[in-house]
């Protein structure tokens, strides 16, 4: 398998996204460590169906905003597995309102673990990637973070951040064998989409040339891709992944 031997650490790999990338890294072969902020009981069924499949994973709470909890994160992982190879930055969250109305605690918390978590997450496991000198970050960011969205002035801000930081850190890290990119899906049918009401749902499918919104397993395949030598020599890059969304806005 395309993985085999490699540790993959992903944050909020409890549901959405981030659960189909724990379930399709697994099936490569990766041994995967699943994080989550609170949800503990899906991520032990993350677990549960990864070793349902042969595989190997271990289920780690941690607030990715929170830099200690991250540092033992990465050092569960490192006492769990003995090396990490693959960081997938997942973990999110939305706090939407417009911006005359938006409250101080809800920006702040949305750049908290939007864009310092990913940032946590990166210089923690940075040294035990220099020691293997190889490793792969693979960093979600969002369309909303290329085009900008009336209503989440927080959430495209600081997935704007993550692509500046992909790029930053994908030319400090690059002569250490550290590949470091970026997805910016579009509307994806998760939990984080799945309160939009109907009216919005309706006008973002009319914008996407594919006439659907998107499965986390299909940003998975993409993740797969860049996790796997198949991207070998692509670093710093930002890959859409949004049924052609983007033609439209
Ligand atoms: P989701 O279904 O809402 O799941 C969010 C995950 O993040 C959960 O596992 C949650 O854990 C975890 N999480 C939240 N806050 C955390 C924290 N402080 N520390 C650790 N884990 C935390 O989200 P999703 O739709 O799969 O989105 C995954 C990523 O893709 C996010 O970065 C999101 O911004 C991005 N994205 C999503 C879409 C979309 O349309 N869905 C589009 C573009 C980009 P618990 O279960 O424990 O709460």
């Amino acid at each position: 398998m395309i993985l085999n031997d490699q540790v993959a650490l992903i944050t909020g790999a409890s549901r959405g996204i981030g659960r189909a990338t724990a379930l399709k890294l697994a099936q490569a072969g990766a041994k995967v460590v699943v994080n989550y902020a609170r949800q503990a009981v899906a991520a032990e069924e993350v677990v549960t169906a990864i070793k349902n499949e042969g595989g190997k994973a271990i289920a780690a709470g941690a607030d990715v905003s929170d830099y200690n909890a991250v540092k033992e994160l990465v050092q569960k992982t490192l006492d769990e597995f003995g090396r990490l190879d693959i960081l997938v930055n997942n973990a999110g969250i939305t706090r939407d309102s417009l911006t005359m109305r938006l409250k101080q605690e809800d920006w702040a918390a949305v750049i908290q673990t939007n864009l310092t978590g990913v940032f946590n997450c990166c210089q923690a496991v940075l040294k035990p990637m220099f020691k293997q000198r190889q490793g792969r970050i693979i960093n979600l960011t969002s369309v909303v973070g290329l085009r900008g969205n009336a209503g989440q002035i927080n959430y495209a801000s600081a997935k704007a951040g993550v692509i500046g930081l992909t790029k930053s850190l994908a030319k400090e890290v690059a002569s250490r064998g550290i590949l470091v990119n970026a997805i910016a899906p579009g509307f994806i049918a998760t939990d984080m989409t799945a309160d939009l009401n109907e009216k919005v749902k309706e006008e973002w499918d009319k914008h996407i040339p594919l006439k659907r919104p998107g499965e986390p397993e299909e940003v998975a395949d993409v993740v797969l891709f860049l996790a796997s030598s198949a991207s070998k020599y692509m670093t710093g890059q930002v890959l859409v992944v949004d049924g052609g969304l983007t033609l439209n806005l």
